[in-house]
């Protein structure tokens, strides 16, 4: 009997589908010498052929399932395919130096890559980056290795696999994958924050779900609790679909509240907010009655694709998200590049510590185009709704003072040209940086609000990687570290008259939510999926009893006593559909 797999349930739901090994190969290729020309140049023909439909294909799926700009990438990929001045020199390759395809193929490619990257045109360096993943594609074709693309998956499946980047968990296509599983990741991984948002059942940090599971195997994948079962009986299949029917059924009961206010049970109120990554959330949003945005993530806009985005497309993504939400709050936060978001095109060099380099607004702040084209479209799409702008990763008052100079300017810039821009736009900051929650009191003299980003605010004061599995048991939410933190920015910010929200994962965790109202945080930004529950929970505590004993939760030692007395007085019934 195979033994169950835990890992950590990232993204709630049952899922019961058969196995799609997802492998990220790696390809080596070596010299060889070939004695018959014209058989290798017809095999690298062949190659190139089987290439270019495999591309007419997925260009025509991506164009039906995600749209124009994501279909010109494939279609770009076609050009560099039937470029002359690509293709004739591999062949000459071939026959004057009587090499294998694959070889010539490779020196010839990674020269016009290197030459592409050092060109300090944008353009021209975002063509190494097609040439490097169409030669891929090719070489992998010689080498007789398949390349999976998620998108094209085309069966009911559940994929394993080692990680899954956020670009790789856009491109799921939601029809036919029923969950994933990965060896590595935690639950704010942002792949992890994703399938949430798509309403994909995950489990990850399995660490060995590719060793133990073989493609094609059945599956049940239970994203409540973090488990996979591996070739399930009848029976346990039937014992998951009965947990299923009461997960779905939990759901339509929640529904009741989708219009409702929230109110805890002693009249306080508080807003419960959504995250979303794309303007296509917005329907979630909406569908989960959330009162407004709390964290749009900028950055999935600049992903999955291979060059930058224009302002007029930014602006377009800003304008749809803001008429979305007719008039409710929707608070944008710019560009948070870097960690496990990353944008290859930008070509920037890999550091020993991502986490901690040079990211965020520290990017923004250096690479300036960037953040002034996305300001000048956030500011043009303001006069649309409610607005609220944010910066990520604020470690110091210099860094939110000269982003705001920068927004200000880019205003006024604006004006001048006589383009109109609302002037009630709230510009606040992210606090996931321990520094700036320290500071919070001389910060909030400065913003007009603080969202306490808890996913990098844990990681950063443990000094835990949230994406590393192996130390997943020191990321701790309710560690009395991270609760006094919380309440140092609250305190700070309400001394000022400023707001607080938090949208970092443990705004929706059911064992955080009755601490975060006892401490008065104003809003709560979640997953779409998760503010039914929440607003559920908080109509059953009661601000004034939580109050009451919050000080003593601060003056508990660890989180697991911080857990289990929520647990035992404040958490009346498990939730099915919530983060736990
Ligand atoms: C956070 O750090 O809590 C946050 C919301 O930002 P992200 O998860 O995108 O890093
Ligand atoms: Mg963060």
């Amino acid at each position: 009997m195979t033994k169950d797999i835990l890992g950590i349930a990232a993204s709630s739901g049952i899922a019961i589908a058969k196995a799609f090994r997802l492998e990220n190969s790696e390809l080596t290729v070596e010299k060889t010498a070939v004695t018959n020309i014209d058989q290798e140049v017809a095999r690298f023909n062949q190659a190139l052929e089987t290439s270019k439909s495999e591309l007419e294909e997925i260009k025509e799926h991506a164009h039906k399932e995600l749209g124009e700009d994501k279909a010109a990438i494939f279609a770009a990929h076609l050009l560099v395919l039937s470029d002359p001045e690509l293709i004739n020199p591999i062949k000459g390759k071939i026959q004057n130096e009587q090499v294998n395809a694959e070889f010539a193929l490779n020196e010839v490619a990674a020269m016009f890559i290197d030459m592409f990257e050092t060109m300090k045109n944008e353009y021209m360096k975002e063509r190494a980056a097609d040439i490097r993943d169409v030669t891929k594609r090719v070489i992998a074709h010689l080498l007789g290795v398949q390349i999976p693309n998620p998108s094209m998956i085309s069966e009911e499946v559940i994929i394993i696999a080692e990680d899954l980047t956020p670009s790789d968990t856009a491109q799921l296509n939601r029809q036919y994958v029923k969950g994933f599983i990965t060896d590595i990741g935690g639950r704010t991984s942002h792949s992890a924050i994703m399938a949430r948002s798509m309403e994909i059942p995950a489990v990850v940090g399995t660490k060995t779900v590719t060793e133990q599971v073989t493609h094609g195997t059945l599956l049940i994948l239970d994203g409540l609790d973090g488990k996979i079962i591996v070739d399930p009986s009848a029976e346990t299949i039937s014992d998951y679909e009965r947990k299923k029917a009461a997960y779905e059924a939990q759901k339509a009961e929640y529904a009741k509240l989708v219009n409702e206010p929230t109110f805890s049970q002693d009249g306080h109120h508080v807003e419960l907010a959504a995250n979303i990554g794309t303007p296509a959330d917005v329907k979630s949003v909406i569908e989960n009655g959330a009162e407004g945005i709390g964290l749009y993530r900028t950055e999935f806009l600049y992903m999955g694709r291979d060059k930058l985005p224009t302002e007029e497309e930014q602006f377009e993504a800003y304008k749809a998200v803001l008429e979305g939400m007719n008039g409710k709050p929707v608070v944008v936060r710019t560009l948070d590049i870097g960690g496990d978001k990353e944008l290859p095109y930008l070509n920037l060099p890999k550091e020993m510590n991502p986490f901690l380099g040079h990211r965020a607004i520290r990017l923004c702040l250096d690479v300036q185009h960037l953040f002034r084209t996305q300001l000048r479209a956030l500011l043009r799409a303001s006069v649309y709704g409610n607005l609220k702008v944010m910066f990520p990763m604020i470690a110091t008052l210099e860094e939110f003072r000269g982003a705001k100079a920068i927004l200000l300017e880019e205003k006024q810039n604006l004006e001048a040209e006589g383009i109109e821009v609302s002037d009630s736009i709230e510009v606040g900051m992210m606090v996931e940086i321990p520094s700036s929650a320290i500071m919070a009191d001389l910060f909030a003299k400065e913003v007009d609000f603080f969202s306490i980003g808890t996913n990098d605010l844990i990681q950063y004061t443990l000094a835990a990687d949230r994406m590393n599995e192996r130390v997943s048991y020191l990321y701790q939410p309710y560690h009395p570290a991270i609760l006094r933190l919380v309440q140092m920015v609250i305190k700070a910010a309400h001394k000022e008259g400023k707001w607080v929200g938090m949208c970092g994962e443990m705004a929706g965790d059911e064992v955080a939510i009755p601490l975060l109202l006892g401490l008065g945080l104003d809003e709560f930004s979640m997953s779409a999926t998760s503010v039914l529950a929440a607003r559920s929970q908080i109509s059953t505590l009661s601000k004034a009893d939580i109050e009451a004993v919050i000080d003593t939760v601060l003056t508990m030692t660890t989180a697991e006593e911080v857990e289990t007395f929520i647990r035992n007085t404040l958490i009346k019934s498990q939730s099915l559909t919530m983060m736990k």
